[in-house]
């Protein structure tokens, strides 16, 4: 596995994989992998035949009073799995280069990062979304995989790569869960015995949610409140949101007649946990 520390020469390394006529997937990650990372570079490996992962905490997505310092960093356990899995290059970017002092361009998607995350973490998606657009122009890959966990994420990056022409495919993999229905994070790492047992609440809210509309809910507040109410009792009442949504405009929805997505969002210490779940009413 190639470790690769500079723009110039992963640009190298995709030019001449792209010369050979090989197709490159890249796999975007903060590390401190799980699996729900190496299901996202098990599905580069099968689609693609180069795969490679980047590995950077990303400055720019972290607001001053968030978990940027504490969030947590493992490489060489990292760099082990993913060699056993079989990737072919790691990309670290380098901070000094990627945001030199006078850095001064941003890539900034509207309308889909005002509601959700969007609404309680300023500038966070326009750190996404600058990022990635680095990302996009170090690899040039011909797809990049992203997860369903992060929902707004996988729909913001989609609408960046249509407006802008980027040319490359965006597949979205499902959210892999722990046995008892945590969606793996990596931190989730910074949540005490305690806490970590008490988080299936949320797992636990998506799937009451999902079963209601299925069996024909539909009335989205009355729904919200319940779920609400059962994650604020078993486990925290630090509700950022918890809203449904159209899955494709992310607008809140009042009156349940189509498929719809129960996204949440909350803290507990200096964690915030994030999930989501899609839900299709019955027909009439
Ligand atoms: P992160 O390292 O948290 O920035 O995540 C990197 C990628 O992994 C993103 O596309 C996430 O959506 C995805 N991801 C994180 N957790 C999971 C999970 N539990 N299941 C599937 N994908 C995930």
């Amino acid at each position: 596995m190639q470790r690769i520390y500079t723009v110039a020469e992963m640009q190298t390394q995709s030019d001449t994989w792209r010369g050979a006529g090989l197709r490159l997937g890249l796999v975007p990650t903060m590390g401190f992998l799980h699996e729900g990372h190496l299901s996202l570079v098990d599905h580069s490996l099968k689609v693609a035949d180069r795969t490679v992962v980047s590995i950077f905490v990303n400055p720019l997505q972290f607001g001053p009073k968030e978990d940027f310092a504490i969030y947590p960093r493992d490489m060489e356990r990292d760099l082990g799995l993913l060699t056993r899995r079989g990737v072919d290059a790691v990309f670290h970017p380098q901070p000094a280069e990627f945001y030199p002092l006078d850095f001064s361009t941003f890539v900034e998607v509207q309308d889909l990062t005002e509601g959700l995350c969007g609404a309680f973490r300023p500038g966070h998606f326009r750190g996404v979304t600058t990022v990635v657009a680095k990302l996009f122009t170090a690899v040039r890959p011909h797809l990049a995989v992203f997860g369903q966990k992060d929902y707004q994420q996988s729909a913001v990056i989609r609408r960046l790569v249509r407006d802008l022409h980027l040319g490359l495919h965006i597949e979205v993999a499902p959210t892999i869960r722990e046995a008892d229905g945590l969606a793996m994070s990596s931190r989730n790492i910074n949540l005490s015995d305690d806490e970590r047992q008490r988080a299936s609440a949320l797992y636990q809210a998506l799937t009451m949610g999902k079963e209601r509309i299925e069996r024909g809910e539909r009335h989205a507040a009355g729904l919200v409140a319940d779920l609400r109410a059962h994650i604020a009792r078993e486990f925290t009442d630090r509700i950022d949101y918890i809203s449904i949504v159209h899955p494709d405009t992310l607008e809140e929805i009042a009156a349940i007649t189509g498929p719809v997505v129960i996204a949440l969002a909350v803290r507990l210490a200096n964690v915030r946990l994030i999930d989501n779940i899609a839900a299709i009413p019955p027909e009439k």
